[in-house]
């Protein structure tokens, strides 16, 4: 099966899912979009209402502020993929539960990241950056970039809570700002990477010549 059979596969599982709660309440689910192989993934929180209501991600007010974020720092939307923690509302936008995350962490996030396989992963919110950093204080690690496993994540506040935080809104623009920079680093390194294992695959058969 492609790549692209992959993800409409997953996304066709997710909107029919009733693995957890929040299936009773919502009205989408809302799977995530963008290019197959898009070398940034960007993963929110969870659906907000009019994600619930189209079945897209960020679509509402802190869609406007992603869009207008990732305008600036030279990226459109159509090179990304945009995914949620969680693919289906929690009613009153609470919290997701750590059992609602696990559940659908386990079963459609982590099966979408290994698929399209990004370079990058830019976390937004603490419980998407808690999946990849552990007790980790947004305050202190947002904007860094780091090395998690065959690809690099950046945890980054999200554009929701900036937009009703006033102070927060320079931390996100600055940190965007850097994407372009840290996407070549990334490049850089993870090529770096493969030829370094080309190397390693390719010396024993060498030597096997003398
Ligand atoms: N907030 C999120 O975390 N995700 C969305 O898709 C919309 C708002
Ligand atoms: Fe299924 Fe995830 Fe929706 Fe829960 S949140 S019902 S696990 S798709």
């Amino acid at each position: 099966m492609s790549a692209e059979e992959q993800l409409a596969g997953i996304a066709q599982q997710v909107v029919v899912c009733t693995k957890c709660e929040l299936h009773r309440s919502r009205k989408k689910a809302v799977p995530g979009e963008g290019p197959t192989h898009a070398e940034i993934m960007f993963i929110g929180e969870g659906p907000g209402f009019h994600e619930n209501e189209q079945g897209r991600p960020f679509v509402g007010a802190a869609g406007k502020f992603l869009d207008q974020l990732l305008e600036q720092a030279g990226v459109t939307r159509a090179d990304v993929w945009i995914t949620n923690v969680v693919k289906c509302r929690p009613p009153g936008n609470r919290d997701p539960q750590p059992d609602e995350i696990d559940t659908c962490t386990s079963n459609y996030l982590f099966r979408q990241v290994e698929i399209v396989n990004p370079s990058i992963i830019v976390t937004l919110g603490r419980f998407s950056m808690g999946l990849f950093f552990k007790n980790a204080k947004i305050t202190q690690i947002h904007g860094q970039m780091q090395r998690v496993g065959d690809r690099f994540v950046i945890a980054m506040y999200h554009p929701a809570a900036a937009l009703h935080q006033m102070s927060l809104k320079p931390a996100i623009m600055a940190d965007f700002a850097k994407l372009p920079g840290l996407l070549k680093e990334a490049r850089a390194e993870l090529s770096k990477d493969k030829q370094s294992k080309k190397k390693e695959e390719n010396e024993p058969k060498q030597m096997s010549l003398f």
